[in-house]
């Protein structure tokens, strides 16, 4: 498999924040969004492949039985996710995802953080078709907000997937703590007024997305 990096921590954002975690950070996206605050792990390189068993004996180091499988975009190695993910039964599995290809491993996931992209991140109009074949009771979706007039957009997205409302997380864009503070203020606002649900996201305001251990 072609790993960016295996590390422990807290879950930063959605539903488990606060869970400690063992995060496996694929290689690879097939997206190129503006704002991404990992884009170093875009790109596939070689030289980073390392097999099931070495992952394995890594993630048997830490205590947790909880792993974040992230990326770049997880589910572009699904196939080669499958041999570890029979291995990791009694741990509970997350995947981040940005909602684009369709899962073939949900029977060995607890959750799916689905993180859809919209005009704030990307130029071109992504389909979503393959959002519908994610198992609802399974996932929970996520928007990356940067200003009031991207949350017309959210609601329209929401409509046309028929996302359930309470399972919607708006997270503040931003790549340092100041512009992340800044943002959930009028955020929780809009949260409040809509029912959505916000979400921080910690990993960048408390380590800047670099805590890897
Ligand atoms: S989908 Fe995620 S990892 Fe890929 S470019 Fe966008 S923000 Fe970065």
């Amino acid at each position: 498999m072609q790993v960016c990096e295996i590390f422990y921590s807290i879950q930063g954002e959605g539903q488990e924040i606060g869970q400690p975690a063992i995060f496996l950070r694929l290689q690879g996206c097939n997206l190129r969004c503006k704002f991404c605050d990992t884009a170093y792990s875009q790109e596939i390189k070689k030289k980073f492949e390392i097999s099931t068993d070495k992952i394995l004996k890594k993630i048997k180091k830490f205590p947790a039985k909880h792993i974040v499988i992230t990326g770049g975009e997880p589910l572009l190695q699904q196939k080669e996710l499958i041999p570890l993910l029979k291995n990791l039964k009694n741990y509970f599995i997350e995947i981040e995802t940005n909602g684009t290809i369709k899962p073939i491993i949900s029977q060995y996931v607890n959750k799916f953080n689905c993180s859809p992209k919209l005009s704030n991140a990307i130029k071109n109009n992504l389909t979503y078709d393959n959002l519908k074949s994610f198992p609802k009771e399974k996932t929970i979706y996520k928007f990356v907000v940067n200003t009031e007039k991207n949350i017309k957009e959210i609601k329209k997205f929401i409509k046309t997937h028929d996302l359930p409302k309470n399972k919607v997380f708006l997270m503040p864009q931003g790549k340092t703590t100041e512009e992340i503070i800044q943002r959930s203020k009028f955020l929780i606002e809009i949260c409040k007024k809509e029912l959505f649900r916000f979400a921080p996201r910690l990993h960048i305001m408390l380590w800047n997305n670099q805590k890897k251990i």
